[in-house]
Protein backbone atom coordinates (compact mmCIF):
# COMPACT_ATOMS: atom_id res chain seq x y z
CA UNK A 1 0.00 0.00 0.00
CA UNK A 2 1.28 3.87 -0.34
CA UNK A 3 1.27 5.70 2.67
CA UNK A 4 1.52 9.00 2.54
CA UNK A 5 3.04 11.03 5.30
CA UNK A 6 1.51 14.36 6.14
CA UNK A 7 2.10 16.84 8.81
CA UNK A 8 -1.70 17.89 9.94
CA UNK A 9 -0.36 20.86 12.34
CA UNK A 10 1.73 22.62 13.51
CA UNK A 11 2.90 23.82 17.18
CA UNK A 12 5.66 26.11 18.47
CA UNK A 13 5.69 25.63 22.00
CA UNK A 14 8.15 27.75 24.27
CA UNK A 15 11.40 25.98 25.01
CA UNK A 16 10.80 23.30 22.08
CA UNK A 17 13.45 24.28 19.54
CA UNK A 18 12.16 23.47 15.91
CA UNK A 19 8.82 23.34 16.89
CA UNK A 20 6.03 19.93 16.62
CA UNK A 21 4.63 18.61 13.97
CA UNK A 22 1.16 16.91 14.06
CA UNK A 23 2.44 13.49 11.87
CA UNK A 24 -0.49 11.75 10.18
CA UNK A 25 -0.89 8.72 7.34
CA UNK A 26 -2.74 8.71 4.36
CA UNK A 27 -3.38 5.42 3.19
CA UNK A 28 -3.96 4.23 -0.48
CA UNK A 29 -5.31 1.06 0.57
CA UNK A 30 -7.97 -0.95 -2.32
CA UNK A 31 -10.56 -0.13 0.61
CA UNK A 32 -10.41 3.24 0.01
CA UNK A 33 -8.20 5.95 1.39
CA UNK A 34 -7.48 5.57 5.30
CA UNK A 35 -6.25 8.04 7.94
CA UNK A 36 -4.04 7.45 10.85
CA UNK A 37 -4.89 10.82 13.36
CA UNK A 38 -5.88 13.79 11.56
CA UNK A 39 -4.23 16.65 13.43
CA UNK A 40 -6.59 20.08 13.60
CA UNK A 41 -9.32 19.98 11.30
CA UNK A 42 -11.35 22.59 9.51
CA UNK A 43 -13.24 23.63 12.71
CA UNK A 44 -9.86 24.09 14.85
CA UNK A 45 -8.04 26.47 12.45
CA UNK A 46 -11.21 28.69 11.48
CA UNK A 47 -12.67 29.12 15.51
CA UNK A 48 -10.09 27.52 17.49
CA UNK A 49 -11.75 28.97 20.24
CA UNK A 50 -14.43 27.02 20.13
CA UNK A 51 -12.74 23.55 20.91
CA UNK A 52 -9.11 24.46 21.81
CA UNK A 53 -8.74 25.65 25.36
CA UNK A 54 -6.78 28.88 26.25
CA UNK A 55 -4.26 27.30 28.06
CA UNK A 56 -3.92 24.47 25.06
CA UNK A 57 -3.80 27.64 23.03
CA UNK A 58 -1.18 29.11 25.12
CA UNK A 59 1.44 26.15 25.40
CA UNK A 60 0.94 24.98 22.16
CA UNK A 61 0.57 27.68 20.09
CA UNK A 62 -0.69 26.24 16.76
CA UNK A 63 0.28 27.74 13.48
CA UNK A 64 -3.61 27.14 12.47
CA UNK A 65 -2.81 26.86 8.86
CA UNK A 66 -5.69 25.76 6.81
CA UNK A 67 -3.31 23.94 3.79
CA UNK A 68 -1.73 21.41 6.19
CA UNK A 69 -5.48 20.29 7.86
CA UNK A 70 -6.19 16.81 6.51
CA UNK A 71 -9.29 17.58 3.91
CA UNK A 72 -7.34 20.11 2.25
CA UNK A 73 -4.46 17.75 1.73
CA UNK A 74 -6.73 15.21 0.36
CA UNK A 75 -8.41 17.09 -2.00
CA UNK A 76 -5.01 18.27 -2.87
CA UNK A 77 -4.66 14.97 -4.21
CA UNK A 78 -7.85 15.09 -6.28
CA UNK A 79 -9.90 13.15 -3.96
CA UNK A 80 -12.82 14.26 -1.83
CA UNK A 81 -13.27 13.95 1.72
CA UNK A 82 -16.09 11.30 0.90
CA UNK A 83 -13.10 9.12 -0.44
CA UNK A 84 -12.26 8.61 3.19
CA UNK A 85 -13.64 5.59 4.11
CA UNK A 86 -11.27 4.65 7.70
CA UNK A 87 -9.70 6.81 10.19
CA UNK A 88 -7.74 5.14 12.68
CA UNK A 89 -7.08 7.32 16.21
CA UNK A 90 -3.70 6.95 18.10
CA UNK A 91 -6.31 8.49 20.88
CA UNK A 92 -8.60 11.37 20.94
CA UNK A 93 -6.49 14.23 22.23
CA UNK A 94 -7.80 17.11 20.48
CA UNK A 95 -4.37 17.55 18.30
CA UNK A 96 -5.08 14.17 16.93
CA UNK A 97 -8.95 13.86 16.62
CA UNK A 98 -9.40 17.55 15.00
CA UNK A 99 -10.32 16.47 11.79
CA UNK A 100 -12.77 13.97 12.16
CA UNK A 101 -15.80 16.27 11.32
CA UNK A 102 -14.22 17.03 8.09
CA UNK A 103 -14.65 13.35 6.68
CA UNK A 104 -18.27 12.74 7.52
CA UNK A 105 -18.41 9.36 5.71
CA UNK A 106 -15.86 7.82 7.70
CA UNK A 107 -15.92 5.25 10.26
CA UNK A 108 -13.84 6.00 13.01
CA UNK A 109 -11.64 3.37 15.13
CA UNK A 110 -10.53 3.73 18.24
CA UNK A 111 -10.07 1.70 21.43
CA UNK A 112 -13.03 1.34 23.52
CA UNK A 113 -11.42 2.43 26.51
CA UNK A 114 -10.19 5.77 25.05
CA UNK A 115 -14.02 6.16 23.24
CA UNK A 116 -15.02 5.92 27.23
CA UNK A 117 -12.58 7.87 28.35
CA UNK A 118 -13.16 10.77 26.51
CA UNK A 119 -16.68 10.40 26.55
CA UNK A 120 -16.72 10.70 30.44
CA UNK A 121 -14.34 12.99 31.27
CA UNK A 122 -14.89 14.71 34.08
CA UNK A 123 -12.27 16.59 35.43
CA UNK A 124 -11.87 19.93 33.35
CA UNK A 125 -8.22 19.06 32.06
CA UNK A 126 -9.75 15.78 31.38
CA UNK A 127 -12.71 17.99 29.03
CA UNK A 128 -10.22 20.35 27.59
CA UNK A 129 -8.37 17.14 26.17
CA UNK A 130 -11.31 15.87 24.92
CA UNK A 131 -13.43 18.46 23.35
CA UNK A 132 -16.79 16.81 23.42
CA UNK A 133 -17.47 19.01 19.78
CA UNK A 134 -15.04 17.03 18.25
CA UNK A 135 -16.87 14.02 18.55
CA UNK A 136 -20.03 15.15 16.96
CA UNK A 137 -21.91 13.26 14.00
CA UNK A 138 -18.41 10.91 13.85
CA UNK A 139 -19.39 7.53 13.46
CA UNK A 140 -17.02 5.57 15.62
CA UNK A 141 -16.38 1.96 15.95
CA UNK A 142 -14.49 0.43 18.80
CA UNK A 143 -12.25 -2.30 19.55
CA UNK A 144 -10.64 -4.14 22.60
CA UNK A 145 -7.37 -3.99 23.00
CA UNK A 146 -6.35 -7.56 22.77
CA UNK A 147 -5.41 -9.90 19.36
CA UNK A 148 -2.62 -11.49 17.92
CA UNK A 149 1.14 -11.07 18.13
CA UNK A 150 2.76 -8.57 16.31
CA UNK A 151 7.02 -8.45 16.73
CA UNK A 152 6.34 -8.94 20.51
CA UNK A 153 3.03 -6.62 20.79
CA UNK A 154 -0.08 -7.68 20.96
CA UNK A 155 -2.04 -6.13 17.76
CA UNK A 156 -6.02 -5.83 17.13
CA UNK A 157 -5.86 -7.37 13.76
CA UNK A 158 -9.03 -8.34 11.68
CA UNK A 159 -10.71 -4.48 11.77
CA UNK A 160 -13.65 -4.53 10.36
CA UNK A 161 -13.51 -2.91 6.47
CA UNK A 162 -10.27 -2.37 6.72
CA UNK A 163 -7.08 -4.52 4.96
CA UNK A 164 -5.04 -7.36 7.18
CA UNK A 165 -2.15 -5.28 6.60
CA UNK A 166 -3.18 -2.49 9.00
CA UNK A 167 -3.36 -3.01 12.60
CA UNK A 168 -4.09 -1.56 16.07
CA UNK A 169 -1.02 -1.91 18.42
CA UNK A 170 -2.68 -0.79 21.99
CA UNK A 171 0.42 1.18 23.76
CA UNK A 172 -1.82 2.40 27.06
CA UNK A 173 0.06 4.46 29.25
CA UNK A 174 -0.44 7.99 27.41
CA UNK A 175 -4.52 8.19 27.69
CA UNK A 176 -6.47 4.90 28.93
CA UNK A 177 -7.21 3.88 25.58
CA UNK A 178 -3.82 5.05 23.38
CA UNK A 179 -2.75 2.79 20.77
CA UNK A 180 -0.09 2.61 18.08
CA UNK A 181 -1.41 1.85 14.37
CA UNK A 182 0.92 -0.50 12.29
CA UNK A 183 0.51 -0.02 8.49
CA UNK A 184 2.92 -2.53 6.11
CA UNK A 185 3.80 -0.11 3.56
CA UNK A 186 5.38 -0.81 -0.08
CA UNK A 187 8.71 -0.16 1.91
CA UNK A 188 8.14 -2.97 4.92
CA UNK A 189 6.23 -1.85 8.12
CA UNK A 190 5.53 1.36 9.79
CA UNK A 191 4.71 1.58 13.47
CA UNK A 192 2.74 5.22 14.11
CA UNK A 193 3.26 5.19 18.01
CA UNK A 194 1.14 8.53 18.91
CA UNK A 195 2.09 10.17 21.81
CA UNK A 196 3.62 7.15 23.22
CA UNK A 197 6.73 9.32 23.07
CA UNK A 198 7.45 12.66 22.21
CA UNK A 199 10.96 13.19 20.70
CA UNK A 200 13.04 10.84 19.00
CA UNK A 201 16.00 10.60 21.02
CA UNK A 202 13.68 8.55 23.83
CA UNK A 203 13.73 4.95 21.08
CA UNK A 204 17.08 5.81 20.82
CA UNK A 205 20.04 3.31 22.14
CA UNK A 206 21.13 4.91 24.78
CA UNK A 207 18.20 7.03 25.29
CA UNK A 208 18.23 10.82 25.32
CA UNK A 209 15.18 13.81 25.69
CA UNK A 210 15.05 16.97 26.09
CA UNK A 211 13.48 18.98 29.48
CA UNK A 212 10.57 20.31 27.89
CA UNK A 213 9.12 16.93 26.11
CA UNK A 214 10.26 14.78 29.33
CA UNK A 215 7.89 17.35 31.43
CA UNK A 216 5.47 17.04 28.51
CA UNK A 217 5.58 13.36 28.66
CA UNK A 218 4.87 13.37 32.20
CA UNK A 219 2.07 16.31 32.22
CA UNK A 220 -0.09 14.29 29.94
CA UNK A 221 0.70 10.52 30.96
CA UNK A 222 -2.21 8.70 32.50
CA UNK A 223 -1.03 5.26 33.60
CA UNK A 224 3.04 5.71 34.35
CA UNK A 225 3.89 2.55 34.75
CA UNK A 226 2.64 1.50 30.95
CA UNK A 227 3.82 4.92 29.37
CA UNK A 228 7.66 3.70 30.48
CA UNK A 229 7.67 0.05 29.46
CA UNK A 230 5.88 0.62 26.23
CA UNK A 231 9.11 3.17 25.67
CA UNK A 232 11.42 0.59 26.13
CA UNK A 233 9.56 -1.93 24.28
CA UNK A 234 9.45 0.81 21.47
CA UNK A 235 13.21 1.22 21.83
CA UNK A 236 14.03 -3.10 21.52
CA UNK A 237 11.44 -2.57 18.21
CA UNK A 238 13.48 -0.24 16.55
CA UNK A 239 16.67 -1.20 17.18
CA UNK A 240 15.81 -4.88 15.58
CA UNK A 241 14.84 -2.92 12.40
CA UNK A 242 11.49 -4.90 11.84
CA UNK A 243 9.68 -1.84 11.78
CA UNK A 244 9.97 2.01 11.07
CA UNK A 245 8.59 3.72 14.70
CA UNK A 246 7.87 7.34 14.77
CA UNK A 247 5.73 8.95 16.78
CA UNK A 248 3.04 11.74 16.29
CA UNK A 249 5.39 14.90 16.87
CA UNK A 250 8.88 14.75 16.08
CA UNK A 251 9.27 17.14 13.37
CA UNK A 252 12.96 15.50 12.53
CA UNK A 253 10.83 11.76 12.21
CA UNK A 254 8.40 13.73 9.77
CA UNK A 255 11.23 15.22 7.67
CA UNK A 256 12.99 11.67 7.68
CA UNK A 257 9.65 9.71 6.03
CA UNK A 258 8.17 12.29 4.08
ZN1 LIG B 1 -0.51 14.68 20.79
Amino acid sequence: MKVHHLNCATFRPPLVAGGLVAHCLLIESDRGLVLVDTGFGMNEVTDPKATIDGLSRALLKPALDITETAIHQVEKRGYTADDVRHVLLTHLDLDHAGGLRDFPKATVHVLDSELEAATNARSAKERSRYPKAQREGVNFQTHKAEGEDWFGFQAVKDITGLPDDILMVPLIGHTAGHTGIAVRSDNGWLLHAGDAYFYRGEIETPPSNIFALKLTAKQTETIREQRVSNVERLRELKSSGEAEVFCAHDPVELARLA
